[in-house]
């Protein structure tokens, strides 16, 4: 008590003191907590900036340093780990990419639509990594929440198409075009094609042929399954009612024309009317005289009917139409040996031997350049439908004299190797 009466003004004196002090040192520290934060900020403010840069300069390492200190400094910016995971993803780095995406989904108290975002690019890096059906699964999970989700269903029917499930990509597609993405009715005939074909593998014709008739009641050019529908008839054992539906494909798409021509050979010659083919291919030509196609296999047929001057005169129209074409060459030889024409095969052989390595492709895609053998509808490179065209066949031209040298030449010098053989 008395220490109290004795020092109570000079406590108390300490006690403000140490308050102000405190209070003082408080708002120090709070100043001090202030600006670091307000550096914290700017420093990641300047590496977003950068980050996002790089991202634009395509430097995808350069882009995830920078994007990396960004969620270091704020490891709260959902949009950072986004950006992050599709540049690991970009850069072949699935598995980072997919911890990330998963790690976003993880987070307590994410709304719906982030974490549908999360899902979707999930979804990608699944695709990406070739996990295909983990990638369907994602993506049907997406879309079960976001219904009219387009980037999703096209994302799945390229998916099903991938897959074969022919039925899938055709109900998606369809509900694609229902949502309002273009509605594209030759890919939609494309897909019952390829669905009544994988019926015609399991021997199920009836729905196949179901299948053809849908495409083609929802696309009347579809000369996919025109084609197709003629090969159900010849397994039904109906070779008229096949001939009828190629040569259907003469009319309403010449251009198409060189895929019917050997199939119209073998049923006209399954129902012993080869003749009726010399008739369809002299009508073709007359419409359409430079088609090598129709004169190589005109050449062909008359050579078989015994007529080999009528031959070697078509299958030089083919070869000189089409000087590329080795099967027309190689049949142009056979019917000049027949003739006992001995030079000019073996002109035709060598011409053919020049050739054999300069690989030309018959039929190329409109889009991406890519070069194929074989006539596809949908193209394996860059996955269009309906991009693939026949590739025109190079200008006849003369040989130059330099040429006509170096052939001969070419000719002494294997005459010599045959003499020294
Ligand atoms: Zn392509």
């Amino acid at each position: 008590m008395n220490l109290l009466a004795t020092h109570g003004p000079w406590i108390a004196a300490a006690l403000i003191t140490g308050l102000v002090i405190a209070f003082l040192m408080t708002k120090a520290i709070h100043r001090a907590g202030k600006r670091k934060k307000a550096d914290a900020h700017e420093l990641e403010k300047r590496a977003y900036v950068r980050g996002v840069n790089y991202i634009l300069e395509n430097d995808h390492d350069a882009a995830i340093e920078e994007l990396t200190k960004v969620v270091q400094i704020n490891s709260e910016t959902v949009e950072i780990y986004f950006a992050l995971g599709n540049l690991f993803r970009r850069k072949g780095e699935i598995d980072r990419a997919i911890r990330i995406h998963q790690n976003i989904i993880l987070r307590p108290g994410l709304d719906e639509k982030t974490q549908m975002q999360a899902y979707f690019n999930l979804a990608m890096d699944y695709k990406k990594a070739g996990f295909v059906k983990r990638a369907v699964a994602t993506f049907e999970e997406v879309l079960s929440k976001d219904r009219n989700n387009r980037d999703v269903m096209s994302e799945l029917a390229e998916l099903y198409e991938e897959i074969k499930d022919w039925e899938q990509a055709f109900s998606i597609r369809q509900r694609l075009a229902k949502a309002g993405g273009h509605k594209e009715d030759n890919v939609l005939a494309h897909l019952q094609a390829e669905l009544g074909r994988q019926k015609m593998k399991e021997n199920a014709l009836s729905s196949a042929k179901k299948c053809f008739k849908k495409a083609l009641s929802i696309d009347p050019a579809c000369i996919d399954a025109m084609l197709s529908m003629g090969e159900l008839h010849l397994d039904e054992g109906d070779v008229r009612a096949a001939i009828a539906a190629w040569t259907r494909i003469m009319r309403v798409a010449p251009q198409f024309a060189n895929l019917v021509f050997s199939r119209l050979e073998q049923a006209y010659e399954r129902l012993g009317r080869s003749e009726t083919l010399e008739k369809t291919l002299r009508e073709v030509l007359v419409k359409h005289d430079k088609d090598p196609n129709a004169h190589f296999i005109l050449g062909r047929y008359l050579y078989k009917k015994g007529d080999p001057v009528g031959a070697i005169a078509e299958l030089r129209k083919a070869v000189e139409l089409n000087p590329t074409s080795l099967e027309a060459r190689k049949s142009l030889g056979t019917a000049l040996l027949a003739e006992n024409r001995i030079n000019e095969a073996l002109d035709e052989y060598r011409s053919l031997l020049d050739r054999l390595d300069q690989g030309r492709k018959t039929y190329q895609c409109a889009k991406c350049g890519l070069e194929t053998n074989e006539m596809l509808w949908k193209c394996p490179q860059c996955r269009s439908w309906d991009t693939i065209r026949a590739v025109a066949p190079p200008e006849p031209r003369p040989l130059s004299n330099s040429e006509e040298t170096a052939n001969n030449t070419k000719m002494a010098k294997s005459e010599d190797a045959s003499t020294f053989a």
